[in-house]
């Protein structure tokens, strides 16, 4: 078989509506020039990065005939700068075929690639409103242009709580978002994926359709296949209150006694949504709340005895794209993040505002912050009942500890994840010693130092492994793909 006849195969195991005739008459043109350009590659027997992604490139560009297939010397911008490696090839596929055609172009030059998707994790524009109350997403788009799509037909759906961030990744570690205590995380909210596997054939995973893949893909990462769409199921409460307040650190054990109240408040008001974010010398609480009030949400009382010291977003009645906006800060230069998930505990949560005030001290020019994000047992036993996550979350009040350093300057690249781990760290232990500790860290904001998949159950894992030998036999995703959280890697993660 031809190099270009193995490409062309990819239409005759594609469904029907999946059929492109497009890219197979492309390929009948040009086979003379694909096959060339495959072989003198291919015989020179040249195994290093760079000459392989230009071949990739020169035939995604002899097929499709778009400049996206040529070879650049950086990668498209990241979030956070010192996480973009310097691409050979940059390849943006509009379709899911073409998905699958880059990814055969790929596997047959044995090139090592990367999934991109909005560039938001630190280490299509197609769109369609379906039936039964649920949304098809293309994962080429970001979560604020979901949400203003949505809004205009008076629904949502549970995704992102920052403006810019792709529909890729988000789910597949699980996903946080504004109303998790009510509409559990992403991933349980996803009806079905459509997934284009290593070898190149389009499927989907649904409870009905490929059961294994699907639970494999909440939350168990970049293992299996990359997501070009994703089904989710919408909600009709589209409306939200929400603001934004700083307290002063002298006021930390009335600000964590309130903290730990909301979140105990959580568990019998499932329409609150919560998070914390502590600096060395200011606290910052984030409230939400489904529906419009036109007085502060009783869940979020307790934190009426505390003065703030500025309201950063004054009480609002709006939605989730305004809010996601109003929220986001812009891209900096560059950002780590690592994290630990600890019991509730208002006296622990003050005590850890001294690990990030005397690791700041190691270089003020560095912002450090950690941000506690509630997750109830109310949630996770709604979770936990559907059985449809690889999470497992233990059913008590917990929150995601996620610390977070940024910085501009290159020569703070090293120190700057390093602060982030050491606080990691600190709070680790004195959790540990505390009993305050979870043995689950979240994967969305997990570091390349520690695989969440590390602390996933051995069912868990072994469900993962299954799904990769039966849907990647040849291990496709697990060796030219660069990312940490592989199940093939996950013994490597060290802890700094
Ligand atoms: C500003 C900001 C806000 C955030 N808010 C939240 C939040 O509210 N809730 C939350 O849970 N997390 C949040 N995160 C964390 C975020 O979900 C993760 O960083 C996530 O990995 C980013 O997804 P991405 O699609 O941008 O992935 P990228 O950074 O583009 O890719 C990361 C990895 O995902 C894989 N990947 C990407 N797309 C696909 C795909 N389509 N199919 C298969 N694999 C793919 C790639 O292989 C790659 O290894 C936030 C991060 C930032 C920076």
């Amino acid at each position: 078989m031809t190099f270009a006849s193995e490409l062309q195969a990819i239409y005759y195991y594609a469904s029907p509506v999946q059929r492109d005739s497009t890219f197979l008459k492309k390929i009948a043109q040009n086979a003379g020039r694909i096959n060339t350009v495959a072989e003198e590659f291919l015989t020179q027997n040249i195994r290093r990065a760079e000459p392989t992604a230009a071949a990739v490139c020169a035939i995604f560009s002899i097929i499709f005939g778009r400049n996206d297939g040529v070879i650049k010397t950086s990668s498209d911008t990241n979030w956070s700068q010192n996480c973009s490696l310097s691409g050979q090839c940059s390849i943006k596929p509009c379709t899911t075929m073409e998905v699958a055609v880059a990814l055969k172009i790929i596997t047959l030059l044995d090139c090592k690639f990367s999934v991109w998707s909005s560039g938001h994790n630190l280490s299509s524009q197609f769109f369609g409103v379906g039936s039964e109350a649920t949304v098809s997403i293309g994962t080429g788009s970001t979560w604020n242009k979901v949400y203003h799509e949505l809004e205009n037909y008076g629904l949502t759906v549970v995704g992102e709580r920052g403006a810019g961030v792709g529909v890729g990744d988000l789910m597949l570690g699980g996903g946080i978002s504004h109303f998790t205590n009510a509409w559990r995380l992403v991933a349980i909210n996803v009806k079905s994926f459509e997934v284009v596997l290593a070898n190149s054939q389009v499927v989907t995973a649904s409870a009905r359709t490929n059961q294994d893949l699907f639970k494999a893909l909440k939350g168990g990462g970049a293992n299996f296949g990359i997501v070009t769409r994703c089904e989710l199921f919408a909600k009709p409460k589209y409306k939200q209150w929400h603001t934004v307040k700083s307290y002063s650190v002298n006021d930390v054990k009335a600000v964590m006694e309130a903290a730990a109240q909301v979140e105990r408040n959580m568990i019998t008001d499932e329409k609150a949504g919560f998070s914390l974010t502590a600096t060395s010398n200011a606290l910052i609480a984030t409230m939400y709340y489904q529906d419009w009030s036109s007085a502060t949400p009783a869940a979020f009382s307790p934190f009426e005895n505390v003065k703030p010291l500025a309201k950063i977003i004054p009480e609002t009645n709006g939605a989730e794209e305004s809010s996601v906006i109003a929220e986001t800060q812009g891209s900096i230069a560059k950002c780590a993040v690592c994290t630990v998930t600890v019991k509730t505990d208002a006296a622990f949560y003050a005590k850890t505002l001294g690990f990030i005030q005397e690791v700041s001290r190691i270089q003020p020019e560095i912002q450090l912050t950690q941000s506690f994000q509630p997750i109830s047992p109310l949630m996770i036993a709604k979770s936990n009942a559907l059985s449809s996550d690889l999470l497992n979350l233990q059913a008590v009040s917990q929150a995601f500890v996620i610390v977070s350093t940024r910085w501009t300057d290159p020569g703070y690249d090293k120190i700057g994840l390093e602060m982030a781990v050491t606080v990691v760290n600190k709070i680790t232990k004195a959790a540990r010693a505390d009993g305050k500790l979870l043995e689950n860290n979240f994967m969305n904001d997990s570091n390349l130092n520690r695989s969440p998949l590390g602390n996933y159950e051995d069912q868990r894992v072994g469900l993962m492994k299954e799904a990769s030998a039966k849907y990647d036999p040849e291990g496709i995703f697990q060796r030219l793909q660069n990312n940490v959280f592989l199940i093939s890697k996950m013994e490597q993660a060290e802890v700094l």
